[in-house]
């Protein structure tokens, strides 16, 4: 059930919409105005400040950005999006979840990324999900027990990955349409979007994608199979023509960091319709990892120049999952701002850390962030005071075996159990490359 505030904050926000639909770049500093003289926004002064220079200059690359989303977007995206992102997950639920964390005395997330399912139609080189254990899914109740339990907790976002979550479009549809005051986005490879999926997507407008692509048809095909480029472009054009949310979700390695770092490739991505674009680096999880993929520190460095670049210039909202941890204060993962449920239903705290105390099919949500491997994460973050390295595997090795051993946490790959041991192997190296890099670009001047 939704609360008074939200209720209020919701018809307070429709009306603002309305107005700002009329003529969005002259309005816009109307309700920023607006918006000022709450005396509850004091909190988000700064923010408003923001986005009233953005809004008085349309060279502004962020300008051009609001300027598509309503030039692009259907308007039940639009709507949604302000609604559930900006205001749901943003606003009210982020005070409930402060009270959470003060009551609870742990981690509470603002976003939730769970796996749908373990089944994937691709089988790319090197995925751990292909390792996880193929027939897994989590059934509807279990998937609607983790939102109904966050939202408790103020979580109003929802991030679906695997498997390949569009294996369960039904599901993940009703998901949407059930939880209309969250938002979801999920992972995707794309290759199963349609006409009559988009549609339903359409129709809902709290459905966002995170498509995945490596660089152009070489590098995508190179892992994700022969033909999976054109069936990613395919479905990036369904997307537009829908005015749905979607960006690239792109995992940088040894093999395709300077294509998908360049300034060709991500222009083009732009023009195919994505406002966001996740990087991510290439982790060597599981037995069938392919330690040669994982970048070197000259690329891991050359991307941190690149986003740095283009999240300055161009109108798309560009991240790098490790070389942006400075703005985060390190690691986000263990609850912290984000935990992982995997399709067998072992809570962990992050995607790329599949060590677990507990299953949610077992346990609430709340005794899962009190689980003895999130208190280790909440007691030893930010793992490294260079917040270029924040990971406790892939940057800081020791930790994570550290907090493994304390907990007494199970290895959670289903297929091919890993010890901390084992996996941390294949990642000191990786670590000990790029420590010097970071702490030199840590001691540099940087935003
Ligand atoms: S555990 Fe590593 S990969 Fe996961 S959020 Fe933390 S820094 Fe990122």
């Amino acid at each position: 059930m939704k609360s008074v505030k939200q209720l209020v904050s919701t018809a307070v926000m429709n009306e603002a919409y309305q107005y700002m639909a009329k003529d969005p770049m002259k309005n816009l500093p109307k309700i920023i105005d607006w918006a000022e003289k709450i005396k509850k926004v004091d909190y988000y002064q700064n923010t408003l400040q923001m986005f009233r220079e953005i809004a008085q200059d349309p060279e502004n690359n962020w300008n051009q950005l609001i300027q598509r989303y309503f030039n692009e977007l259907n308007p039940t995206t639009q709507k949604k999006f302000l609604i559930n992102f900006m205001v749901n997950a943003g606003m009210v639920g982020q005070s409930v979840i402060d009270k959470s964390k003060e009551k609870y005395d742990c981690n509470v997330p603002w976003a939730i990324l769970f796996d749908p399912t373990a089944a994937c139609n691709l089988h790319c080189t090197g995925c751990w999900a292909a390792e996880y254990g193929k027939g897994i899914s989590l059934d509807y109740a279990t998937m609607q027990k983790i939102i109904r339990q966050g939202k408790e907790l103020g979580i109003y976002m929802y991030i679906l990955s695997g498997g390949e979550p569009t294996v369960r479009k039904d599901e993940i549809l009703r998901l949407a349409e059930e939880n209309d005051d969250c938002m979801f986005l999920s992972f995707t490879n794309a290759t199963l979007i349609d006409d009559a999926f988009a549609s339903e997507v359409e129709r809902l407008g709290n459905f966002a994608f995170a498509v995945s692509v490596e660089g152009y048809e070489e590098e995508t095909d190179m892992r994700r199979g022969k033909g999976t480029y054109q069936k990613v472009m395919d479905a990036m054009d369904i997307l537009q023509k829908h005015g749905i949310i979607f960006g690239f979700s792109t995992c940088y390695h040894s093999k395709n960091t300077e294509v998908v770092g360049s300034e060709e490739w991500v222009d083009d991505m732009i023009a195919k319709g994505c406002k966001f674009g996740w990087y991510f680096t290439y982790m060597p999880i599981g037995k069938d990892a392919v330690p040669e993929l994982i970048a070197t520190p000259e690329q891991r460095e050359f991307m941190y120049h690149q986003v740095r670049k283009f999240r300055a210039t161009k109108p798309c909202f560009l991240m790098d999952f490790w070389n942006d941890g400075e703005y985060v204060k390190g690691c986000i993962a263990g609850g912290r701002n984000y935990l992982h449920i995997n399709a067998g239903g072992d809570v962990e705290p992050c995607a790329f850390i599949h060590y677990s105390n507990v299953n949610i099919k077992d346990v609430d949500l709340i005794d899962a962030l009190r689980s003895p491997l999130f208190m280790e994460y909440k007691k030893s973050q930010p793992f490294n005071e260079n917040h270029l390295r924040p990971c406790p595997m892939f940057d800081n090795p020791e930790k994570i075996r550290e907090m493994v051993n304390k907990s007494g946490a199970h290895s959670t790959q289903l297929e091919d159990s890993e010890t901390v041991e084992e996996l941390t192997a294949k990642t000191i190296p990786a670590a000990e490359n790029w420590k010097p890099f970071a702490d030199k670009l840590w001691a540099s001047p940087h935003e």
